[in-house]
């Protein structure tokens, strides 16, 4: 248990103790080139060791950090001949200034493993570098040789430039050197062809303008940083600040002045030449912010396009599946968008998608319906739908049923159609096959209810009929008072005709009876058959005297008409009877059926009406 919680507390303590030596050995190098070769220092890069061991640094582990440094930063300025009170003084000034930058850093970037995404990003860890390096120089200026406004001018400049271009550079090589916690990156890997040799190009550059004697050839630097940026992006700014520094190194090794073109001073040049590379940071980094966005952008738009194409894909299976069309027009431009399964329905070949152009000429009637139909629907503002009809390529007819969108422009302009359209052939076979299926039940149910209501011999009401209707009528003349009559006749003799004629001749008579008398009677009223040779006529709002004459008319015209057509002659008794206030159908039917047999006891072929 201790034993692993010390291993853990050494592996925490690996951090802090390579961010102290690198610290002391960057210190101690730049201290040395500056010593002993009098080479000018114009970016002083422990800094940056200081706020980028923050940065990928917990914050809760940044104390053992902060005293590592604090320890290399003590010892340092002691071993290069500086008081202890200095010395002190300058390791308080470079934690602050590092505490500064890192924590204002992470507040600008929303956390550890961030990287500048935006304007407001860079812009803000630019304000940090200075306000961190500004605070650093400021607690250092009392302790410096002769405080002196270029004293204090060279610490905040060689700072910020350290903080500025080294941190940037230290974190990649971080990564690229997969040193420590690598589950924080700071930067895309992007690797890019030909970053180096552009870096040693700009070393040289800046190696040639800074030693030539033509002050003009200065703006070079600025426009070079600004392609380097415009081509690499923002860690290209802080290297090519590096190799500026570099090569002002360089030259003020064998020239003991960094920029000789810029001030005769070898201090005041240096100054200078330290400001011009902040200036070019400033012109660079907002170059660099607006290509970072820029990139934002075109990764959304590139991830949209691919969510787009998905979706496209989806919807075209799904159309195939559903064997569904789709069709735009924009009757602006006449441009049409047919999807390939659209096309297919309608017969045509698939690879005219997405603009098979005049297709009137394609449709096999011209696209006569198909036309005509969105012209009459031309104003409709909400979807419409018909069916059409088309070929395919072997001859086969189809129904497709369309469904269409007219997209009307805010002034009320109709712009364009959006239609979707399938096949439905097989369910329209369907639908009119189940229609004629039904027309034909209710024809033959029908057909069984008036079998059921009508004698098959002469057509006319059968006894059920007869009696059903009959009850109706008594029922209703009871209710209302109307007169009804009844007429009940038998054929005279009949069994004669069976007997002399032959059966089927007895029903060719009566046949001929029933035609008789439903010429008789008006159409309104009903001539039932409801024994062998025993007919009714129902005869509503007839009163005695109507009736007796109907009756008396009957009776003639069937004595009359009955011989016609070889027939033998017949005639038939007649019974009246007249409804009466609480009769039923069957005592109606009675009083007629008496009054029936009073007229064959009188003699026969003629009328009786009941009492
Ligand atoms: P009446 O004058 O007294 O009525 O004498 P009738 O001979 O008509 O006597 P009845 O009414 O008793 O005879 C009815 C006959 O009608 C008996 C039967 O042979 C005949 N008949 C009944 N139904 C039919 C039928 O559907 N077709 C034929 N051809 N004859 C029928
Ligand atoms: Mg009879
Ligand atoms: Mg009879």
């Amino acid at each position: 248990m201790g034993m692993a919680r010390g291993v853990v507390g050494l592996a925490h303590m690996r951090g802090p103790l390579v961010a102290g030596f690198m610290w002391g050995a960057f210190a101690l190098a730049s201290v040395h080139l500056r010593d002993t070769h009098g080479v000018f220092l114009l970016v002083w890069l422990p800094s940056a060791v200081a706020v980028a061991s923050l940065y990928v640094t917990p914050e809760k582990r940044w104390p053992p950090l902060l005293a590592a440094l604090a320890v290399a930063q003590f010892t340092t300025f002691l071993l290069v001949d500086l008081s202890a009170l200095a010395s002190l003084a300058f390791t308080v000034a470079d934690q602050v200034e590092a505490v500064i930058c890192a924590v204002l850093g992470l507040r600008v970037l929303g956390g550890r493993g961030k990287t500048p995404r935006s304007f407001a990003h860079i812009g803000g860890l630019f304000a940090a570098a200075l306000l961190g390096c500004m605070a650093g120089a400021l607690i250092a200026l009392p302790f410096r040789g002769e405080p002196s406004f270029a004293e204090l001018a060279w610490w905040f400049l060689a700072s910020v430039l350290g903080v500025l271009a080294a941190t940037p550079i230290l974190l990649r090589a971080r990564q690229w050197l997969g040193f420590g916690d690598q589950t924080v990156r700071f930067m895309q890997d992007n690797p890019q062809r030909g970053f180096p040799l552009t870096v040693a190009a700009m070393f040289a550059l800046g190696v040639g303008v800074l030693e030539s004697p033509a002050a003009g050839l200065l703006p070079v630097l600025f426009v070079a940083i600004v392609f380097a940026v415009i081509r690499f992006g923002q860690l290209a700014a802080a290297c090519a600040v590096l190799a500026y520094a570099a090569a002002g190194a360089l030259v003020s090794f064998y020239r003991g002045n960094a920029a000789p073109i810029l001030a005769a001073d070898p201090a005041i040049a240096g100054l200078v030449l330290q400001a011009l590379m902040l200036l070019m940071l400033a012109t660079a980094l907002p170059i660099a912010a607006m290509l970072l966005t820029r990139e934002r952008l075109a990764q959304q738009l590139r991830a949209q396009n691919a969510q787009l194409h998905d979706n496209l894909t989806m919807l075209n299976l799904a159309e195939q599946l559903a064997g569904l069309g789709r069709w735009r027009l924009d009757l602006a431009t006449g441009q049409q968008e047919w999807s390939p399964q659209m096309l297919a329905l309608n017969g045509l070949p698939r690879d005219l998608a997405p603009d098979p152009g005049n297709i009137s000429e394609l449709l096999p009637d011209g696209g006569e319906r198909l036309f005509s139909e969105l012209a009459a629907h031309r104003d409709d503002r909400r979807p419409y739908c018909f069916e059409y009809s088309t070929a395919l390529p072997t001859g086969e007819e189809r129904t497709l049923r369309i469904h269409v969108t007219n997209e009307f422009d805010p002034t009320g302009e109709r712009q364009a159609l959006f239609a979707v359209a399938m096949d439905v052939t097989e369910q329209v076979l369907r639908e009119t096959a189940l229609r004629k299926a039904r027309e034909q039940a209710v024809a033959l149910a029908a057909e069984a209810q008036k079998l059921a209501l009508t004698d098959p011999l002469t057509g006319i009401a059968n006894r059920r009929a007869t009696l059903d209707w009959l009850g109706r009528l008594v029922r209703a003349s009871g209710q209302v008072g109307e007169p009804l009559a009844l007429l009940m006749f038998d054929i005279d003799y009949f069994k004669r005709i069976n007997d002399c004629f032959g059966h089927q001749t007895g029903d060719e008579v009566l046949e001929r009876v029933a035609k008789l008398a439903r010429a008789q009677v008006r159409s309104d009223d009903l001539v039932g058959r409801i024994g062998g040779e025993e007919f009714v006529c129902i005869l509503p709002g007839l009163d005695a005297h109507a009736a007796r004459a109907l009756a008396e008319r009957l009776c003639r015209a069937i004595a009359e008409g009955s011989e016609q057509g070889g027939l033998p002659r017949i005639t038939v008794s007649v019974g009246l009877a007249l409804a009466r206030p609480g009769d039923t159908p069957e005592s109606l039917l009675a009083r007629a059926d008496a009054a029936l047999y009073e007229a064959k006891d009188g003699g026969r072929n003629q009328v009786r009406r009941a009492a």
